[in-house]
């Protein structure tokens, strides 16, 4: 007991960091468990919204046919369930498709921070309703890579979406090619997105790519969260050859870096 209060205000009082690598947990387990265990994830991720759906078409029909107030309150409830389902689909189906691309190396030329910026730009209404302070830095000149100017959109707008939504209020992404990136032992760029949100507990670090584990999960529900965010972060990453790295400090807030090589 003593030893493990010890052990926890020493991994507090230190900036916890964990490298997420292609051979993680999930890589690890019987690849027929892994389908069995995402099937059943799947179907409770749909079960749960359509439960409610069902629920409110079945109280619309009978105890509150002709209750105007009710049937505008439940057709907004519906629409909210409607639209988590379309999120988590469309999720699915960015996470398939980078699966089934994994071995193969992304050729096209892409400008990273052309593409950060675009991220940012699609997240422009939820900067604003959240009141964030956003910055970019290290944006002055082009970062060109070879890459999916897509999927690496999706990368940024998953990871900045989640310092909105898990984070404080600022939200500070820092572009730094390096000749050579550490992590790499090559020439590359590490992008930080930072926030100063509660942090994440360090149990939680290790796992927190696999798909559907979140780390707080009525958090994530309020929010929306499908679950898939940082599992698809991870895939196009690793596609790309690069590196994802996580560092929490409890109470500061977090840092998701990722790290792809460039001809630099
Ligand atoms: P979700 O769709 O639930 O956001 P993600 O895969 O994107 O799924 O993230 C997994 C979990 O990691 C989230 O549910 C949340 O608990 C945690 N998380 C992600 N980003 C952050 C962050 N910036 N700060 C704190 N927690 C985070």
């Amino acid at each position: 007991q003593g030893r493990n209060a010890t052990w926890r205000a020493h991994v507090r009082s230190v900036d916890l960091w964990v490298l997420v690598t292609m051979e993680d947990r999930t890589a690890m387990t019987d690849a027929g468990e892994m389908r069995r265990d995402f099937v059943a994830n799947v179907s409770h991720e749909l079960q749960t919204p359509l439960t409610a759906i069902i629920g409110y078409i079945e109280t619309l029909q009978g105890p509150a046919r002709d209750d105007a107030t009710a049937r505008t309150r439940f057709l907004e409830r519906m629409g909210v369930e409607a639209r988590r389902m379309s999120r988590l689909v469309s999720d699915l189906l960015a996470l398939s498709r980078v699966e089934a691309q994994e071995r193969r190396v992304p050729t096209g030329e892409v400008d990273l921070v052309a593409v950060i910026a675009a991220a940012s730009e699609t997240l422009s209404s939820m900067i604003e309703l959240f009141g964030a302070d956003m910055n970019i830095r290290g944006a002055e000149r082009p970062v060109m890579l070879a890459g999916d100017a897509a999927e690496l959109q999706q990368v940024f707008t998953n990871l900045i979406e989640n310092a909105l939504k898990y984070g404080g209020d600022r939200v500070e992404v820092t572009v730094a090619p390096a000749d050579p990136v550490p992590e790499l032992r090559r020439a590359g760029v590490v992008v930080e997105i930072r926030d100063n949100g509660p942090g994440i507990d360090p149990l939680h670090l290790p796992r927190l790519t696999e798909r559907f584990y979140r780390a707080d999960s009525h958090r994530a529900r309020d929010v929306g969260g499908t679950g898939l965010g940082l599992a698809i972060v991870k895939h196009v990453v690793s596609r790309h050859r690069g590196r994802l790295k996580i560092t929490s400090t409890r109470g500061e807030g977090s840092t998701f870096s990722v790290i792809l090589p460039c001809g630099h």
